[in-house]
């Protein structure tokens, strides 16, 4: 089955055509079609916003959309960044700013403790929208470690893994990422349709 991804953020399809590839789901950037739609993320959950993602693509292509809203959520800071993750230090920034900004504002804090959270949003052409999310607990460490991955994995200790996810392989991070395991429960859910 060939899929729309809403999204245009390079790392996240990547690792989206990693984890669906296995179960015969192909995933092609919404650009790669021709569309453009930037939608705008105004929910203030994630779920929310991977709904107002995929509508948006859905308005515009006959195709099965997916699309997702993501981010990590800092305990010590009531949630932050949360659903503005993308945009903590602002429009332009880059995934250094907002690491630091995050830093800076944990400071010493003893509780490091931190989740990614990810929704997804399917809609299938006849309409149907299915929803599932899925989450990866962990710590913020005192300097960033490691060069894979991108966004914040450099900053996030896997409970799992013991490492950051940005000094994990791709196959170790989408094994138990909130995106591995978001897309999974969306599959189960696919499945039981069927
Ligand atoms: P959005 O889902 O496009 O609103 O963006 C979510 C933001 O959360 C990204 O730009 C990253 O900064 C961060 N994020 C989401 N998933 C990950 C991940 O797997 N690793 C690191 N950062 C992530």
């Amino acid at each position: 089955m060939k899929v729309i991804a809403a999204t245009k953020n390079k790392g996240k399809i990547r690792e989206m055509q990693e984890i669906l590839a296995p179960l015969d789901i192909g995933i092609v950037s919404q650009q790669e079609l021709g569309f453009d739609v930037d939608a705008e993320e105004t929910g203030d959950t994630f779920v929310k916003n991977a709904l107002i993602k995929a509508r948006a693509v859905a308005m515009v292509c006959d195709y099965p959309i997916l699309a997702d809203d993501s981010g990590i959520c800092v305990e010590a800071l009531g949630g932050a960044p949360g659903v503005r993750s993308a945009r903590y230090a602002g429009d332009n920034a880059t995934d250094e700013d907002r690491i630091n900004k995050l830093l800076t504002e944990l400071g010493d804090n003893e509780n490091r403790r931190a989740k990614f959270v990810m929704s997804v949003a399917f809609i299938m052409p006849d309409g149907t929208e299915i929803t599932a999310e899925g989450e990866v607990k962990g710590t913020i460490t005192k300097e960033p470690k490691g060069e894979n991955g991108f966004g914040y994995d450099p900053i996030f200790l896997s409970d799992e893994l013991g490492k950051t996810f940005a000094e994990s392989s791709d196959e170790e991070k989408n094994s138990i990422s909130h995106r591995g395991r978001a897309l999974k429960n969306l599959y189960d859910k696919l499945k039981k349709m069927n």
